[in-house]
């Protein structure tokens, strides 16, 4: 009785990141409370990087 439809049941139990309310994107740690995305809770200023080059919600972030 593991592994298939009785174990799955418990899949929902708890989430580490949430929706940002800056970034808007699934990255907000619950826990620790600051988006691993964009920083927000952590500092005030968005997070990136020079290194860094990738599109945030179809913007593209420099
Ligand atoms: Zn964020």
């Amino acid at each position: 009785m593991v592994k298939g439809t009785t174990s799955m049941g418990k899949r929902s139990r708890g989430k580490t990141h949430i929706r940002c309310r800056r970034c808007g994107r699934h990255a907000y740690n619950v826990r620790k409370h600051y988006c691993a995305a964009c920083g927000f809770g952590r500092s005030r200023r968005i997070r990136r990087y020079s290194w860094q080059n990738k599109k945030v919600n179809r913007i593209r972030i420099k």
